[in-house]
Formats: C-alpha cells, structure tokens, sequence
C-alpha cells in the first residue's frame, strides 16, 4: 500500500454508481490471504471511494460488509486486528432462540432470535450449527419449590417460538422430560443422589464462533467487498476514515457514501457520542473427559436467581465450556479482557452442585473472557439490560450499529444497511442475506459433499461443504499428537482463510490457543506449515 496521507475524492454515491472492486486474481472468489490484501489495498489507494466503509471485523461488522456486497455496492471492511479479534470470540457460541428474552418479557427480541436461529440453522450456516440438548437435571436440593415447573413452562413457551419461526421438531426436537438413566447417557458427570431425571430442551451450537465470522467474511469476499485486516480506522467521519495499516505503517484516507461503526465494545471510541456499558461474560474450560464425554449441556440454576444458569456446554477439542457470568466492566477497553478469581470461583461452585464428583481448580485447563457491547441505559444491573440492538446516526453522519448479538447479526446488518441507504440514498438492491449461504453451508456454490472415508468428522464440521479444498491444501496428520487439527487447516488457514501469523491460526481460525499447553504443543508445527505455504 502507498502512502496517500491527506489524499480524498467525493463519495462515489455522489457520482453514479461506482466501479466494483478490482479485486485483479481473487474476483468472484471466496478466498482471503496475504496476496488479496496487497492487491486490494493497492486498488483502493488508486481509487479510493467507496459506496460503504465498515468499520470491525467481528460477527456485526462482517454481517455488514456481505449484506451490502449482495446488494450491489462497493463496500471496504477495514479491521485492525483479526477478524473476530473482539466478543466475537468469546460468545457462549450458542444459536440461541431467546428463551432467556421470554422469561423477562422481552417477546420482540425472543421472537427476532428464533427467526434468526431458523435462518442460521436452515438455510445460510448449517454445517456450522448442530441442534445442542440443553439438559436441567431435576435434583430436589437443586431447584426451589415450583422452580421445575416454571422453567417447564419456560421451555414450552420457547417450543412455541420455535414453531413461530418455522423451525421443524426434527431439526431442533420439542421439549420432553427424560429419566434418570438417560440423563445420566447424555451427561455422565451428573450426581445422581436423588436424581428424578431431566427437562430438556434443544437449542443450536455453534462448532465455533471464530468460524461463523470468517465464513460470513469470505463469502463478503466472494461478492467483491475487499476484507482487509490489520487495518485501523481513524479519524472517522460520516463520509471518510484515514486508514492506518499496522503492517506498513503506511496511510491512506478513503472517502464514503457512508459509514458504519462495527466495533462492538469499542464503538465509543470511533464515535464519541455512542454511550456503552460493557459486561464481561467469563468462561472456564475443563476436560470433557473430567465429566464424562457429555453429549448434551448440563444447565444448573444459580442459587437465589429465577433466571439466571451456569452452562456446562461440550465444545469442540475434547472440551467443556462452563459459563457464564455477567458482571460490570467500566473502564478502559482491554485488547483481551480477562477473568477474575472470583468468576472462576462462582462458576465452579455453581455447576458442582449438579456434578457426582467436584471439580477443582486443577480441573481448569483454561478460561476466557468477553465484553458484552450493551447500550447504557443508567442504572440497574448489566443482566437487566436489553440485548436489542440499535442503529444510530451520530451527528458527524456516522452510523453505528451495535447491542445484539451473535444470533441476530443478520439482522443487525439488514438494518443497518437499509439506514445507510436511507439517509445517504445509496444505490443498492433490497436486503437478500436471509436466503444466502455462506461458504461451506449447502448450496453454495463451491460446496460439494463431504469426500469419502478417512476425513475426520471435526475437520467436516470446521468446513462443511468445502472441506473438499482442505484437502487439497495439505496433509490429514494432526498437528501434534492428541490434537484434533489437521496440518491442511493451517494450510487453508492461510491461503483462503486470511490467517496472516501464528496466532491468528491458533487463537483465531482454530480454537487450539484456548488452552495455553495445547498452543504451545502446535506452536512449532503451525509456524513451519505457515512458512511453507506463504513461500510456495
Ligand atoms: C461472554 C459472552 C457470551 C456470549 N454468548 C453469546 C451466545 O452464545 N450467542 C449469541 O448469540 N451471542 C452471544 N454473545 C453476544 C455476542 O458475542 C456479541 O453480541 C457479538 O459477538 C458482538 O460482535 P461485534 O461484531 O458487534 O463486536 P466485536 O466482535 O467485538 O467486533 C468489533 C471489532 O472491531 C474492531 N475494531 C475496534 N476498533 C477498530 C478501529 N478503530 N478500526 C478497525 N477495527 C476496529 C475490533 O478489533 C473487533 O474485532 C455473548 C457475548 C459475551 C460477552
């Protein structure tokens, strides 16, 4: 990229229609990596006007850049990080249909996430999304008396959201009480003193919420917006950005027919009018082995809260997430927020009230953090606030779109867009995201099914439909022994995924970096395939 410090030109919404992006090689392709950045940053020093600058490279921004791409308009994402550097990757990694909404009767927002979930899990990201049992064990000295009947009917009013939305019973099953013995199949940890058995109700997993955001990324890609990361706005306006690349250092100011702040908790500091109240939500990671191989969420209600539970969530890599809290967070935006003692402590004695056997603190393979961007609306506390998004227009013209969350991020764009088109009558189509599938899911374009034998289950549930250009980029060996990443993912990582180092691989495009050991286990092996493959 070249230096054009102090270099603008109108708002091509201004001037007719512009140009589409001349994305040279990579046109119409879902591919990111090193050599697409150059050349697309090149292209927009040339010509640097934009239909839409977004701003963040999290689950909103992205959503963004494909809804606006698909509509026809020359959209730039700039992120300065990775994508999904922020809350992106710290989420629950649920596909939640908003049973938490219902129970503080907040039946818009419920609804909104059922209809979202519908489109996730049908149409634009299934091979992402599995239909995850959520399981509330009925132990007498667990729950208050009537409590079981009220998450009864808590879990009936979701089952009718879900039909609201659409959602078959044979993609998310209906609710249904099961015995002692099968709860104890689906989550062998369970204590089983006193056990009646369980409710269960089905909600959808994410296998990772890194993944939904590259894969929304690339397919903005694929419909020509440039994706470029390592890239940090300044300076923002309503029309304009300086663009400020951390691995040059070079400049660049691009003028827009409008702008939109995606930066989630950071949204304040790109816009000084918007006003946050961030909420860290804090996870902890065991074994799945230190619980049994559970195939099912354990869901524990915390002690003196109606509508408060600890989640006991199997994951990917052989683990267990177990979360989540919701605490203030005032202060200085962290790059990386961080747990504390006392959230680790809640956790731990929260789901062992369900366990046959505690767990301790040496159980702890890793724990993690985010901040919940949530619009601040005075006092109370941050469980109370509500998880609806807004579009606002900021008086320098900016728009930003934030609240939310990672199930409604579709919609969050749709709107978002619609007012960028709105209020600066941009030439774009109406929104068709809801029918689009992402890279991977089936029905797109480069997707094929799943090749024959050998290819590891985890590997098809990373890539879905194009887990066929995995295994063209490398070999199926795992990274090091016990890990389930094969040496092709870095591969793809780098060359379609826009990995540009080791710890976008690690921390990023696979989750191997949650557990500290583990990264240090794959560190040598990630740093040499990435060697190999940037030199070929
Ligand atoms: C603990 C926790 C659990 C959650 N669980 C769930 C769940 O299970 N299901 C669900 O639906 N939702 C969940 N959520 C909510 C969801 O994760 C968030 O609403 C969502 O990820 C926010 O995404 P975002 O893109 O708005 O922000 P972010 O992901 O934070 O993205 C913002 C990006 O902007 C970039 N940025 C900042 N400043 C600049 C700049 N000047 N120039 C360029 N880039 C910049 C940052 O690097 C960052 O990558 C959870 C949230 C938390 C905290």
């Amino acid at each position: 990229m070249t230096s054009h410090a102090g270099r603008t030109a109108g708002p091509s919404g201004s001037s007719g229609p512009s140009a589409r992006p001349s994305a040279g090689p990579f046109a119409g392709t879902g591919q990111l990596n090193g050599v697409r950045r150059t050349v697309e940053l090149d292209a927009l020093a040339e010509d640097p006007r934009v239909d839409l600058l977004v701003i963040g490279g999290g689950v909103t921004g992205v959503g963004v850049a494909l809804d606006a791409a698909a509509r026809g308009l020359r959209t730039v994402l700039v992120e300065a990080r990775d994508l999904a550097f922020g809350t992106s990757r710290w989420s629950s990694k649920l596909v939640h249909g908003g049973l938490r909404y219902l129970a503080s009767g907040r039946v818009k927002v419920a609804r909104e996430s059922a209809v979202e979930r519908d489109v996730l899990m049908t149409r634009t990201a299934p091979h992402l999304i599995r239909a995850l049992p959520q399981l509330v064990p009925l132990l007498p000295d667990l729950l208050r008396p009537g409590q079981a009947s009220l998450i009864r009917a808590g879990f009936h009013a979701g089952d009718a959201l879900r039909l609201s939305a659409g959602t078959p019973g044979a993609l998310l099953p209906r609710v249904r009480r099961i015995d002692a013995a099968r709860t104890r199949q689906l989550v062998p940890g369970v204590r089983t003193a006193g056990l009646r058995g369980a409710l269960v109700a089905h909600d959808g997993q994410l296998v990772d919420d890194a993944r939904l955001v590259v894969a929304l990324a690339r397919t903005a890609a694929q419909y020509g917006a440039s994706v470029l990361t390592r890239v940090r706005a300044e300076s923002v306006t309503g029309t304009s950005a300086r663009l400020v690349d951390a691995l040059s250092g070079q400049t660049l100011t691009v003028t827009a027919g409008a702008v939109v702040n995606a930066t989630g908790v950071w949204a304040g500091e790109v816009d000084t009018s918007i006003k946050l109240r961030p909420s860290r939500g804090t996870h902890l990671l065991v074994d799945a082995a230190t619980l049994g191989y559970p195939v099912a969420a354990l869901t524990v209600p915390v002690p003196g809260s109606t509508s408060r539970f600890v989640f006991a969530l199997p994951q990917q890599l052989g683990r267990v997430a177990i979360g989540l809290t919701d605490e203030d967070a005032p202060g200085p935006i962290p790059d990386e927020p961080q747990p504390t003692e006392a959230e680790l402590t809640f956790l731990l004695d929260t789901v062992n009230a369900a366990l046959a056997t505690a767990l301790t603190r040496a159980d702890v393979r890793g724990a993690y953090a985010g901040l919940r961007p949530l619009i601040d609306t005075g006092g109370g506390s941050t469980a109370d606030i509500s998880r609806e998004h807004a579009v606002l227009e900021s008086p320098s013209g900016m728009i930003t779109v934030v609240g939310g969350k990672l199930t409604t991020y579709r919609r969050m764009a749709e709107d978002a867009v619609d007012a960028a088109v709105r209020l600066r009558g941009l030439p774009a189509r109406t929104c068709w995201t809801a029918r689009l599938p992402l890279v991977g899911a089936p029905g797109h374009r480069d997707s094929r099914p799943a090749p024959a034998g050998g290819v590891p289950a985890s590997l098809l549930a990373r890539h879905g439909g194009v887990a066929h250009e995995v295994l063209a980029a490398g070999e199926l060996s795992p990274l090091a022994e016990g890990l389930d990443v094969t040496r092709a993912e870095v591969a793809y990582a780098v060359t379609h995924e826009g990995a540009l180092d080791v710890a976008d691989v690690l921390d990023r495009r696979t989750r191997i970096g949650l557990v500290a050991e583990d990264a240090e286990r794959a560190r040598k092996a990630v740093e040499e395939i990435i060697a190999e493959t940037v030199a070929e």
